[in-house]
């Protein structure tokens, strides 16, 4: 069965490959990728392939594919210059909806990490 996607959505795009991006990971129903707009040394998207605009929209079906995402979450931050917990670690963002300062409307997690001052954070 072929994923949901919307044709309007900058992410989904970047899944079919229309829009560039520097990948971080991919897999049959994830995709990483670094942001375009950093605020630390470390960060990238983590986001499902399948059109989920945000947080607000996932229903107990979603449980194993966020688990998959919350669990690629370490790894990829480890491989991609995050330095070890304690001392160095991470942060995971979900922006949800316009009070939440979601920008863009598919389901993405930021991984944010690296030596401090961050731009942001
Ligand atoms: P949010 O406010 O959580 O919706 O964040 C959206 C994020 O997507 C921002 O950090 C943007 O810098 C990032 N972004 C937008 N367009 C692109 C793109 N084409 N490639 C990579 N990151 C992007």
């Amino acid at each position: 069965m072929p994923l949901r996607s919307d044709p309007n959505c900058i992410f989904c795009k970047i899944v079919e490959g229309t829009i560039p991006s520097r990948k971080v990971y991919e897999d049959d129903e994830i995709l990483a990728f670094h942001d375009i707009a950093p605020w630390a040394p470390v960060h990238f998207l983590v986001i499902p392939k399948e059109h989920i605009p945000s947080l607000a929209h996932v229903t107990p079906e979603h449980a194993p594919l966020l688990g998959r995402i919350m669990t690629l979450a370490p790894r990829l931050a480890a491989e991609n210059g995050a330095e070890p917990y304690p001392e160095g670690g991470f942060r995971v963002v979900v922006n949800t909806g316009e009070h939440g300062g979601q920008e863009v409307h598919h389901l993405h997690l930021h991984v944010i990490g690296g030596p401090r001052p961050w731009k942001k954070g």
